[in-house]
């Protein structure tokens, strides 16, 4: 499979938080050929590695679950009335295509709500954001049909698929984070080419979107001394975007290195260094509170890591329209390998 195959079936493959095992199993069938060791822990973590013997340990985390709805209650005419798995945009979800994932597999269904003409004016403005009047039609007669197909607990994705844009630029659901799953297992596998002074960890964490849990435990576990997410970051270059003082995030011009107290100095003046030294565009991202992703809790585990963070800018999150570009997932696979390659026995991450 190459690369881009793989980044397609990455997206193609469902993975709602807390249910990534398909995906999860994706990852690790591609990984094998060139991690030296792949581990499941029982979070749900996957943990490829190079040189898992060296005493010093570098991870990088992509996260590999995506919101989802979950049913939580089955009317008595069939319709499956749903909650956020995740922070999803329920702007977004009226007359969308969805998939329930059911224990005898997928399901086709699609979101409804009560047409616009039978909607009063109040009602039009409520209806938007509002989750507990939409319903998942699987074209079930009647709540006994559909219990044969689906149950309560049960989780459903936008329909996946993927979308090539012009000009280099991809749209699917799930870009978030899967573009930084990708990236992750991308730099091992050109690492398992190379020379390294560290043992290198690229982990397909579990269940980001509900509170960066699979970060916190699978940085438990390995006890790295520098660990890196890689994640989507919100791109400032599609209308609504006019805060004139918000720092400009443009898709195509590279990946974005954070700067800011979740990050690690000497970690992130390497990754600027690597960024020039490989001629990658980049652009910094600026940011005053812990993130909200992965080297959050990667950056608190334990005795602290030296943590850092790229992001691939994205528009439209948590939408199935969400768009990225290729190139900035090149960029940031081509600036982190140079990075993790870079490290001799006398790099020191302490900030001094
Ligand atoms: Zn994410």
């Amino acid at each position: 499979m190459d690369s881009k195959d793989f980044l397609h079936s990455l997206l193609l493959t469902p993975s709602p938080t807390g249910h990534e095992q398909p995906v999860q199993r994706l990852v690790r069938q591609r990984m094998k050929a060139y991690a030296d060791s792949i581990e499941t822990d029982l979070h749900g973590n996957v943990i490829c590695a190079l040189n898992p013997k060296a005493p010093r340990k570098v991870m990088l985390a992509g996260h590999c679950d995506q919101i989802a709805l979950m049913v939580r209650h089955i009317s008595s005419d069939g319709y499956l009335y749903v909650s956020a798995l995740g922070g999803i945009d329920v702007g977004v979800l009226h007359a969308a295509r969805v998939t329930v994932h059911t224990e005898r597999g997928p399901i086709e269904g699609v979101i409804g709500r009560k047409p616009i003409h039978a909607q009063s004016g109040d009602e039009r403005d409520k209806t938007k954001n509002d989750i507990e009047r939409i319903w998942i039609d699987i074209g079930a007669k009647d709540k006994k049909d559909a219990e044969k197909r689906v149950k309560i607990g049960d989780v459903a994705t936008f329909h996946l698929s993927v979308l090539d844009l012009g000009n280099g630029l991809i749209s699917a659901p799930g870009l978030d984070d899967k573009v930084g799953l990708f990236v992750a297992m991308e730099v091992l596998r050109l690492c398992s080419k190379k020379k390294l002074n560290v043992g290198l960890y690229a982990v397909s964490t579990v269940q980001e979107e509900v509170g960066l849990r699979g970060a916190q435990t699978s940085a438990y576990g390995i006890n790295p001394e520098v660990g890196i997410a890689i994640d989507v970051t919100h791109a400032t270059d599609n209308p609504g975007n006019e805060n004139a003082k918000a720092t400009p995030c443009k898709l195509g011009a590279g990946p974005t290195i954070a700067a800011g107290p979740n990050i690690n100095p000497v970690v992130e003046r390497m990754l600027r260094d690597s960024a020039k030294k490989t001629k990658s565009a980049f652009q910094i991202a600026p940011t005053t509170r812990p993130l909200g992703n992965d080297a959050n809790t990667i950056q608190v585990a334990r005795g602290g890591v030296a943590a850092a963070a790229i992001g691939i800018p994205n528009r439209y999150m948590h939408t199935q329209a969400e768009v990225c570009a290729y190139r900035d997932v090149e960029l940031a696979i081509a600036i982190l390998v140079h990075f993790v390659t870079s490290i001799t026995p006398k790099t020191d991450f302490r900030p001094m």
